[in-house]
């Protein structure tokens, strides 16, 4: 039997667009919208049929965010822009800081992407995935996209990959980051109708012995998890579920790695109690490089499915074992299952963890964080968004920002989402690839049209 077949098809081209977002996510999000209101027809696809990637299906809806946003910014106070414009109008239908509800605040943040997308004339085709660059030579003039009706083309002056995993930048041949980085894949859940009262009155009063410490930290030892110490208080209970088969508190998947809700518990929300699972590789070399192959799909199928089945084991376990969880239930399990790290494309600069120590500056400048040294901040050059190895592709999110970790905080993937849509409509307006606009404009556009506060260079 043949082992390849090959693939001839002709495809409709539904659509002619300056700009063409692939995802909806954290990055892609500010980047169509930007685009769209600097005068560039604006297409934004995503897989989902909603808005917000990790923030809107993936319901981790703050983090880092709402950090940002009290501490770090202390002088600044807010996000600035389009983002800052997203937090607000996100902010009017929440009592509290946006993120301090992950659960209802997910909703708010995919309708507010919505309306943002709605007034900018962004073209939306959702429920749809983008698969296949459409390539001359090294350079991509667009995607075909599989919808619902079948694939469709659509022609693009400026492509930008904010797929959160590079999908894009890898079938137009980009130069790849070899080997995975800080992969540490997650889902959020909830528990309802737990008597939150009992439950917060009961914690504490838990007495946690050296054996149970022992004995979680020897289960973490063999089994190569980590973070289960957010769990401590539930040790007693987790050891007598453990004891009698009932529960595993740290669950291998196959041979690929091991969960565990690595993150705990949420601080309740009316009767509801969030978590997050996590997963561990079982080569566990190091605190930040592990191996899972995120390329591969059966791979993270497989590690999808063991994730789900542990929220529900640990639901049950919850029902049966915890003080306030008698009548409670597994109420949801977010769709969205993804790594914090990832595979990434290689663009004109990497940032490194050094740069941000150090206080790194650059003449391309796009956008600036805080070192550790109070006021002072370090520079993201526009080079890190601009893929090596393929012209007319841009690159947002995750999918262009690898390391240092923390460089893929929610906060910066919105502002840098909102400088690659900038980036993008200049390229179109100055007729050339991305690589080659005037950054010295996209800074001026930027503090004057976005109001972000950049240095002057
Ligand atoms: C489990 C987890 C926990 C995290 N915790 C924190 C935290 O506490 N604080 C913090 O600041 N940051 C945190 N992060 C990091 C932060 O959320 C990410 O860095 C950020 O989401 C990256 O934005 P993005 O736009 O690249 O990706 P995403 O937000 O994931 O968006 C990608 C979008 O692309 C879409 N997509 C993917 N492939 C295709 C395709 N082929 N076709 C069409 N659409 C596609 C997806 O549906 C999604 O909407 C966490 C990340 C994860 C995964």
């Amino acid at each position: 039997m043949a082992r390849k077949i090959k693939l001839t098809r002709s495809v409709e081209v539904a659509a002619e667009v300056d700009v063409l977002v692939a995802g909806g996510g954290i990055g892609g999000c500010p980047a169509a919208v930007a685009a769209a209101r600097a005068g560039a027809k604006t297409m934004l696809v995503d897989r989902f049929g909603y808005l917000g990637g990790n923030m809107g299906p993936g319901m981790f809806s703050g983090g880092v965010l709402h950090l940002a946003i009290e501490q770090k910014f202390e002088q600044l106070q807010r996000l600035f822009g389009i983002s800052g414009e997203f937090v607000s109008r996100c902010e009017a239908h929440t009592d509290h800081l946006l993120g301090r509800d992950y659960f209802r605040d997910s909703q708010v943040v995919a309708y507010v992407w919505q309306r943002m997308m709605e007034e900018s004339g962004v073209d939306l085709l959702l429920n749809a995935c983008a698969t296949d660059p459409i390539m001359e030579d090294d350079t991509i003039g667009g995607l075909i996209i599989e919808t619902r009706s079948g694939p469709v083309a659509v022609r693009a002056k400026v492509t930008i990959d904010a797929t959160g995993n590079a999908e894009v930048g890898k079938r137009a041949g980009a130069e790849m980051l070899e080997g995975a980085r800080y992969v540490h894949p997650g889902m959020y859940f909830a528990i309802a109708n737990v008597d939150t009262a009992k439950y917060l009155a009961w914690l504490p009063t838990v007495q946690v012995s050296e054996e149970d410490d022992k004995w979680a930290m020897d289960v973490q030892k063999t089994l190569g998890s980590w973070g289960s110490g957010h769990m401590r208080n539930l040790f007693p209970l987790m050891r007598q579920a453990w004891r009698v088969g009932e529960y595993r508190f740290i669950k291998p998947i196959g041979t690929i790695g091991a969960v565990t809700v690595d993150h705990g518990f949420y601080k309740p929300v009316r009767d509801i109690i969030g978590g997050q699972v996590g997963v561990a590789d079982s080569n566990l070399t190091s605190d930040t490089t592990r191996q899972i192959d995120v390329g591969n799909h059966r791979v993270m199928q497989e590690l999808e499915q063991g994730c789900r089945q542990y929220i529900f084991e640990t639901a049950q376990f919850m029902r049966r074992y915890v003080p306030g969880f008698e009548n409670s239930h597994l109420h949801m399990i977010s769709p969205y299952f993804h790594n914090r790290g990832c595979q990434g494309m290689i663009c004109e600069y990497r940032l490194t963890k050094e740069d941000a120590a150090n206080g790194a500056r650059f003449d391309d400048v796009i956008f600036q964080d805080y070192t550790n040294e109070p006021g002072q901040t370090y520079d993201f050059p526009y080079r890190q968004l601009v893929p090596k190895g393929v012209n007319g592709l841009l690159a947002t999110g995750k999918s262009a920002i690898i390391d240092p970790p923390s460089n893929r905080a929610r906060w910066k993937m919105l502002m840098l989402g909102e400088v690659t849509g900038a980036a993008a409509a200049l390229a179109v307006q100055q007729d050339v690839t991305p690589g080659k606009i005037d950054v010295h404009r996209l800074q001026a556009i930027l503090r004057e049209k976005h109001r972000h506060p950049l240095r002057e260079v």
